[in-house]
């Protein structure tokens, strides 16, 4: 039966906030979730451009709690990923919890609560407050000259405009990152003309993506098979990422087989021009399911390489001069990385807002709380494991974590934030880990821009399991409120 004296929010109906709401649901807690959009599947129901497809294993990208056994490939569609975090929000009755087109605008902690405002001038009180607004949410578009006089249809990757048709039109993709990448290659096989605008290449994972068998899926369904095959992706996770960790052997085999996936580019020119100057793995590996450098090689397919100097009514104009003509300008010029919950405004105790707190940089405790935010909790918050590992794997670690915190503080009639010591220890522990990593020396990528360390977890995500089931309650502070029952 819910109880109804102690109360939590959250905020944000993606992958995260739909786990949340489930744990919430089942430990009986009164609680609501915010949603600013209409629908459930935050980057899933907003990515919905060509090519995009799941770049792990369809099997691990799941709940838990609610096992798939019919994903139709080994990595699946994106508009099959959204489907069925649809079907589970409606199958467990998650939708009844979330107040849809309604974003938390506004949380400040006084009087030891959350007093909330939204978007539809609605307040709401709450012991707990969680963020669940996920990391890739606000798309970043490039400061380039003339972007506003570009005269055709332009628009983010994360905006896609199905009603430009496809044929007929010269399509201009700006980006190299992984949706920049699946676009380019998806326009290419339709025949579309497209050109790739890139500054740097990448290195790009050429991958095989069966159709899942019959007997695939029969194995599954077997007693014991799907706890068999989830123990077996598990390991593979762990054994296959230390690469990115630690040097040596197996990064040096890796770089070699991501070398020969070039070896199919005919033109020494383009070959060059798409040989990535950094080592593999410092960015997110954009995964290729068509083969996109033979994609670039189709007659109607372009790459150009080097500095926007500006945007004009037409087309693009390159810093040497070369002009581009275009009929439609797609920006995969990805996200803000670093907005977290932003633009939201968060006030702590004394009055400090997020955005003072991270003024100089960006620091949290485990990703998922902060000294001076009492009770305010963040799934996927800085350094989280954002790193190609399938991000429900790490919710599950961290919601159990914040269950426990929430469950101590319920218990003592307390607000609970971690303290500074403990923060610190923490992110000292992860600034002692990154050299050595494939995230460090002159490697440039989102995790790192403006920020003392890359924000995001070096360690293997065995010991991510292992931090998140033995965080210390002396980590935290306990503020009594005389809430909590
Ligand atoms: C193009 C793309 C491809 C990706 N592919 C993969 C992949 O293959 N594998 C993988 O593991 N990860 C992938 N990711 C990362 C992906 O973001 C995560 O897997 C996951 O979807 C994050 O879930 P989330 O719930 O934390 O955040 P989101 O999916 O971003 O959901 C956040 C939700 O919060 C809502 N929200 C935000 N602010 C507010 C507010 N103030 N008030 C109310 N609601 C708010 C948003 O509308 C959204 O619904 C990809 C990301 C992108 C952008």
């Amino acid at each position: 039966m819910a109880d109804r004296g102690f109360r939590v929010v959250v905020a944000g109906a993606g992958v995260a906030g739909l786990f949340m709401t489930e744990t919430l649901k089942r430990a009986g807690i009164d609680f609501t979730v915010y949603e600013k959009a209409a629908e459930v599947g935050g980057t899933w129901r907003d990515n919905t451009f060509p090519g995009l497809f799941v770049d792990v294993f369809s099997r691990q990208y799941e709940f838990p709690f609610q096992p798939n056994y019919n994903w139709s490939r080994k990595y699946a569609p994106a508009t099959e990923i959204w489907a069925y975090i649809k079907r589970v929000a409606r199958d467990r009755g998650l939708t009844s919890f979330i107040r849809f087109n309604e974003a938390v605008t506004a949380a400040r902690f006084t009087g030891g609560r959350w007093h909330i405002e939204t978007g539809q001038v609605n307040t709401d009180d709450a012991d707990v407050f969680v963020c669940a607004t996920g990391f890739l949410h606000k798309p970043l578009l490039p400061d380039i000259p003339g972007r506003d006089s570009f005269a055709g249809p332009s628009f983010h990757s994360a905006r896609w405009d199905h009603s430009v048709p496809y044929e007929g039109k010269r399509w201009g993709v700006i980006g190299s990152g992984a949706s920049g990448v699946q676009i380019t290659e998806a326009l290419a096989w339709a025949g579309c003309d497209v050109t790739q605008f890139i500054r740097r290449a990448q290195w790009v994972h050429i991958r095989e993506n069966p159709y899942s068998t019959w007997r695939e899926r029969l194995k599954l369904r077997l007693p014991g098979g799907y706890a068999r095959e989830q123990r077996r992706l598990w390991q593979m996770i762990n054994d296959g990422d230390s690469w990115r960790l630690y040097p040596g052997p197996q990064r040096e085999a890796m770089e070699r087989e991501y070398e020969s996936f070039l070896d199919c580019i005919k033109d020494p020119e383009l070959k060059h021009k798409l040989t990535p100057d950094y080592n593999l793995g410092c960015t997110r590996i954009p995964k290729s399911d068509r083969n996109y450098y033979e994609a670039v090689q189709l007659p109607n397919a372009h790459i150009v390489k080097g500095h926007i100097e500006r945007i004009e009514p037409d087309g693009i104009v390159m810093s040497d001069g070369t002009h581009v003509a275009l009929d439609v300008l797609v920006y995969a010029t990805g996200f803000d990385p670093h907005a977290y919950m932003r633009p939201m405004n968060v006030t702590g105790l004394n009055g400090t807002t997020i955005d003072e707190a991270w003024k100089e940089r960006i620091y949290s405790y485990g990703g998922v709380a902060l000294p001076g935010f009492p009770n305010l909790f963040m799934l996927y918050g800085p350094f989280s494991p954002v790193n190609n590992v399938p991000v429900p794997l790490g919710l599950e670690q961290e919601i159990g974590c914040i269950m426990r915190l929430i469950a101590e503080a319920r218990a003592r009639r307390a607000a609970t934030a971690p303290t500074v010591a403990a923060t610190e220890k923490f992110l000292a522990r992860l600034g002692a880990a990154f050299p050595g990593t494939v995230w460090v020396g002159g490697c440039k990528n989102w995790y790192t821009s403006r920020q003392p360390t890359p924000v995001l977890w070096p360690f293997p995500q065995g010991e991510h399991k292992a931090f998140f089931e033995q965080v210390p309650v002396e980590d935290f502070h306990f503020t009594p409120t005389g809430h909590g029952d």
